[in-house]
């Protein structure tokens, strides 16, 4: 049997099995070599016997033989009637090869007697054979001859084959009543062992105790295991104790994140606040410079000098120009703390407010706008998307290309999770490096005298898509045109991430 094979059968079964085969190995050799020998040594006292019987009957039948009586001689060897064993015998004089007298135990097939032979005693088929020497006062005066059935040795044999067998089913028996018993002391603590191990594995608990004393190699195993689990533990105490850590830490953190961003929050309020009354307190006197320098430019122009004249409109000019800034500074400000209203907004209502508001400079500039996606219903807040779209299509017309016709085109497609908005104009374009910048407040790539402006429009565009969750970003190529892209989340989207 193949040492892999035994692993398939559970321990127990295979401790049993051990024990038995090497018993019945052993028993085995062991009658084999009893039976032999208690054969050898029976053949042996057979041989011995029959010997002496031949001696025996030679000395009776040394007279009748000297003197030429064969009957006499006949006579004494019926006498071997008392062997059983003797089935023929016969007695042979020196002078001759033939038979002198002979015996038969059953006449039933005559048996031819062989020629005389020499001094032996041999074992041939079913037969022992023996030839012996008849001596008379140390001369010899003839032979023996005898041949002794084995039949006894024969049935000697089968008993003996027969204890053996009736030995050894014993022996069977007792030895799997004892292998059963005795095969616990190996496999009774590997079975606990594994019935342990099983448990850990299962519950991930290695605080469990391995008790077992003695100072076999069982007994090393399982102080070896008792303690990689007291490591294990040790170390799965020290996880625990760095989670514990990092979890506080990481607790500690968002209350610190969130304090942090609810200042940031209150002093964007307050900023917001303070810009706000800022710019609405910086009105009043604003309007007055500018009243004031007005009276005195209509009514004193013609007393002041060239130079004097120029002052005054620098004066009248640089105030309108603060107005304006002051007037998008203000927006900006209530974009902060305006409440947002979000609804499902037919955009063809915001657009058709846009092209009204924007025909007439839209004449005057020689441009058009066009739409696509026209009957889309999105969702947002109204007067959010109406700004967005104010300031695009401002700028669109501020920074268009003299050299050809204006045009101006809004896109709307609607994806599963999202709409997207595109606003395009084949203006003079934004270089790549400030694809980002501009968005920023106060941020103009441009000269007042060139294109004028605040620097307050796209800053106001990225509040108001903040403020309605979406994204706004822009794609442009210098010199043939910008497109600024807008895009919304759809309303299950946003409830999704509340
Ligand atoms: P303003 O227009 O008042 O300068 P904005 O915030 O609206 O301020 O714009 C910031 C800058 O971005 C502008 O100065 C301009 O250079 C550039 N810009 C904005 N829109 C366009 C456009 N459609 N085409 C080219 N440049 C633009």
């Amino acid at each position: 049997m193949k040492l892999e094979r035994l692993y398939n059968y559970s321990l127990k079964s295979t401790l049993i099995r051990l024990i038995i085969s090497i018993s019945l190995i052993a028993v085995i050799v062991g009658l084999i070599l009893y039976i032999s020998f208690d054969m050898y040594n029976t053949m042996d006292s057979q041989k011995k016997d029959a010997l002496l019987n031949a001696k025996l009957v030679g000395e009776y039948s040394a007279a009748p033989m000297i003197f030429g009586y064969s009957d006499e001689a006949e006579n004494i060897l019926e006498k071997l009637v008392t062997l059983p064993a003797v089935t023929e015998a016969c007695l042979y004089t020196t002078e001759s090869d033939k038979p002198f007298a002979t015996y038969q135990k059953t006449s039933e097939e005559p048996y031819t007697f062989p020629a005389v032979q020499e001094e032996k005693a041999v074992y041939k088929g079913r037969f022992l054979y023996i030839f012996h020497e008849i001596t008379y006062e140390e001369t010899r005066c003839g032979t023996i001859f005898m041949r002794i059935s084995t039949l006894s040795l024969l049935d000697r044999l089968i008993r003996n084959i027969f204890v053996a067998i009736l030995l050894l089913i014993i022996l069977l028996i007792i030895t799997f009543i004892v292998a059963s018993h005795q095969q616990k002391v190996i496999s009774k603590p590997i079975l606990k062992l594994t019935a342990l191990t099983e448990k850990i594995t299962k519950n991930q608990d290695y605080s469990v105790k391995m008790e077992y004393t003695g100072i076999d190699e069982i007994s090393k195993l399982y102080k070896e295991i008792s303690l990689m689990l007291s490591e294990i533990t040790l170390h799965q105490h020290e996880r625990d104790k760095a989670e514990e850590k990092l979890k506080k830490l990481n607790e500690e953190l968002e209350t610190r994140v969130n304090e942090r961003t609810s200042q940031l929050l209150a002093i964007n309020k307050e900023l917001e606040s303070f810009s706000y009354s800022i710019s609405h307190d910086l009105r009043a006197p604003l309007r007055a410079i500018y009243g004031f320098s007005q009276i005195l430019s209509r009514r004193h122009r013609d007393s002041l000098n060239e130079e004097g004249r120029q002052y005054m409109d620098y004066i009248v000019e640089s105030s309108v120009r603060m107005e304006h800034l002051i007037n998008d500074l203000l927006n900006y400000s209530r974009l902060g703390r305006k409440s947002v209203e979000m609804r499902p907004i037919s955009l063809q209502k915001i657009l058709d407010n846009i092209h009204h508001d924007f025909s007439q400079k839209l004449k005057e500039v020689g441009g058009k706008l066009i739409f696509e996606g026209y009957d889309t219903e999105i969702y947002g807040d109204e007067s959010l998307l109406q700004q967005i779209f104010i300031n695009l299509v401002e700028n669109a017309i501020t920074y268009r290309r003299i050299e050809v016709p204006l045009e101006i085109k809004i896109m709307c497609v609607t994806n599963p999770d999202s709409y997207l908005i595109k606003v395009s104009d084949n203006g003079i374009g934004i270089p790549e490096e400030f694809w980002e910048k501009i968005f920023n407040i106060f941020q103009r790539l441009h000269s007042d005298e060139e294109y004028p402006g605040t620097g307050i429009g796209l800053a106001n565009v990225k509040k108001s898509v903040d403020k309605l969750n979406g994204e706004v970003w822009v794609e442009s190529v210098v010199g043939q045109g910008s497109t600024f892209f807008i895009k919304l989340p759809q309303p299950k989207n946003i409830f999704q991430n509340v």
